[in-house]
């Protein structure tokens, strides 16, 4: 009998009616002749109310009783799901983490699923019943609740999909589907009938807050198409899958994370290891960091900055005061009032321009971009929130996301049976070996076929950018990754890199914007090594990048630029290291290898 798991989020069960709603709908699919795991969130803004209450009484509430009170808002919303089902003369049994048998880790509040067992659910299921688990939580070794981190109901179901072999997982929320960019913040975004499970990663850790960006790692890792859609209605919605039509497009969606907050250290030694040094008290704490850039040496000295959930700024900052003391350097500034715009697109890895194209539209809007970094498939830029609306509004009808074609209605997509087959091996695998939620690496590369320049004390204002990646675009130049990072109020510093054989006319442009701008100066090194590791979630597996500081440093090489995606961790190193650099990877990341 086809299995199907439906998710319903918190506005979808906030309260009686829509619960009742809920229930109609998980009876509808059990009398078509499905069997139906229910994963259900706290109603409505319950957890929100529940955050609020504990600090009240703890401005810091420890985390592990921070779970315990966070999980019962999804107790209450199962208990009465299964009354619902119950009063509509179906068989209904609910289910805490804990009874379902998810094992997680111990880090509460962030916690990572190791395992589910099924024979209970399947046993229920069985009998005819209906099973309503509650959603983001679980249980670790010895026994404590813990929390999958806000939103992550989604993840549970993913999770559930995947060990239960399900033949579809539907995401039911309050808007109709995956749109171009968050409709509630644009109006004029479109519904995306398919998006691919890499674009969905990128998006939903860029801001994209319709789905836990952990279950579309389970997504990808399991095969599970996810089928996001709207509890109020009936329209068809989104399907997340291996490949789907929008990866032709250069930007298929853009996206915004509002609460950031930018670090800067000063005057930090600009030696191999420092990075490391900076990092691992704050991967130590699971805090995801991104934007990470550093600025040209001066005088052996260097900024570094990077970007964390405004939440987690007060954890980060105590992080980097204990990797100051053994380092030097001071913080030089902690800015709140920032936002991360992005733009996400398979297609943009083989395009020339549309960076630029951003870069250029902002700069006409009068934004301006404090730190910029890029992937093969993102581009995000951080502004100071105020324009962070105007921001986005700007780049998403730059790449006429308003206007994507009406679509089609998304036909549900099941699994095939081969690639079910492949799925089972690798949930049975990843359960009994090493943990669901682990890390999956499927590659470590080198490309020693690029250059770097980098044009230091750029002024720090709108179209500089711009400019010079226009004219690096008219001279031809195919430019991979691009970082901009912040020295001071007045200047930044942009480093970019590109095809050797193309450097030549890249150091031409890059030396007349350079005189036209009054930067200090161009710095280059022809012969640079990009070392990366790729797999699946990468950045919210803080230890990757991590890893790769770590190896780097042990073998004494000094890492010049950095980016991050969720598929892909990149560092520019010298050439001259770069096959030193990629045995060390090699070394460090072997028992994660496939
Ligand atoms: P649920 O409680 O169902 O899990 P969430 O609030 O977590 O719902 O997620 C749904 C919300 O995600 C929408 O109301 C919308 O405001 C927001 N959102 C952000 N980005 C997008 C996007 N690209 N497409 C659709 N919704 C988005
Ligand atoms: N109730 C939790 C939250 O609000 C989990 C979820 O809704 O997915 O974050
Ligand atoms: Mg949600």
């Amino acid at each position: 009998m086809p299995l199907v798991v439906q998710k319903f989020g918190g506005t979808s069960v906030a309260d009686s009616q829509k619960i009742l709603a809920a229930a109609r709908k998980a009876v509808r699919a059990h009398q078509q002749g499905n069997q139906v795991v229910m994963v259900v969130s706290a109603m409505g803004k319950n957890t929100d109310a529940l955050i609020e209450l504990a600090k009240e009484v703890n401005e810091r509430p420890p985390a592990r009783e921070m779970d315990m009170l966070l999980s019962t808002g999804e107790q209450v919303s199962v208990a009465l799901m299964a009354m619902a089902i119950d009063s509509l003369g179906y068989k209904a049994v609910s289910l805490t983490g804990a009874q379902i048998g998810i094992k997680t880790d111990s880090s509460h509040t962030k916690a990572r699923i190791h395992s589910i067992s099924t024979d209970r659910i399947m046993n229920l299921l069985d009998q005819g019943n209906i099973v309503i688990a509650a959603g983001f939580q679980g249980i670790d070794d010895n026994l404590n609740i813990t929390t999958l981190g806000r939103g992550g109901s989604d993840t549970t179901a993913v999770a559930l999909a995947a060990v239960l072999g399900a033949d579809q997982c539907e995401i039911y929320t309050d808007v109709d589907g995956v749109y171009t960019t968050d409709p509630r913040i644009l109006p004029e975004a479109c519904l995306i009938k398919q998006v691919c499970y890499d674009e969905m990663l990128e998006l939903a850790s860029l801001g994209a807050g319709v789905l836990h960006s952990r279950s579309v790692e389970f997504g990808k890792k399991f095969n599970v198409p996810i089928h996001v859609r709207s509890s109020l209605s009936d329209v068809p919605g989104s399907i997340i899958v291996d490949t789907a039509e929008t990866a032709s497009l250069a930007v298929s969606g853009a996206a915004l994370t509002k609460d950031e907050a930018l670090i800067s250290v000063f005057d930090v030694p600009d030696v191999p290891g420092t990075i490391y040094k900076i990092f691992a008290p704050i991967a130590d704490k699971k805090i995801t960091v991104d934007m990470i850039v550093q600025n040209v040496s001066e005088q052996g000295n260097t900024t570094v900055s990077f970007t964390v959930p405004r939440g987690e700024v007060t954890d980060a900052i105590d992080a980097v005061k204990s990797s100051i003391e053994m380092l030097g350097g001071r913080i030089g500034r902690i800015d709140q009032d920032v936002s991360k715009v992005s733009v996400v697109g398979l297609g943009m890895a083989k395009q020339t321009g549309v960076a630029n194209r951003m870069f250029r539209t902002l700069a006409q809007a009068g934004v301006n971009m404090e730190i910029i970094t890029t992937s093969e498939i993102k581009i995000s830029a951080l502004v100071k929130r105020e324009s962070a609306l105007n921001a986005l509004r700007t780049v998403h009808s730059e790449f006429g996301l308003d206007k994507v074609a009406p679509c089609n209605p998304a036909e549900p997509s099941t699994r095939g049976p081969v690639n079910a087959v492949s799925a089972a091996e690798v949930v049975d695998r990843l359960q009994h070996n090493l943990g669901m939620e682990s890390l999956m690496i499927d590659d470590i590369a080198i490309d020693e076929s690029q250059s770097r320049i980098t044009l230091s004390k750029v002024p720090n204002r709108p179209g500089i950018a711009a400019q010079l990646f226009e004219r690096i675009a008219e001279a031809g130049v195919f430019v991979d990754m691009i970082v901009q990072s912040y020295a001071s109020d007045r200047i930044a510093d942009i480093t970019f890199t590109m095809p050797r054989d193309q450097f030549e006319n890249a150091i031409v442009v890059a030396n007349q914007v350079c005189a036209d701008f009054g930067c200090e100066k161009v710095d280059f090194k022809e012969s640079i090594a990009k070392l990366s590791v790729s797999g699946v979630g990468l950045r919210s597996h803080t230890g990757v990048a991590i890893g790769m500081f770590r190896a780097l440093s042990d073998a004494q090489i000094n890492i010049e630029a950095i980016n991050t995606s969720e598929v892909r961790v990149n560092v520019v190193v010298d050439g001259g290291s770069g096959q030193q650099g990629i045995a060390c990877l090699r070394e460090a990341f072997s028992r994660s290898l496939d």
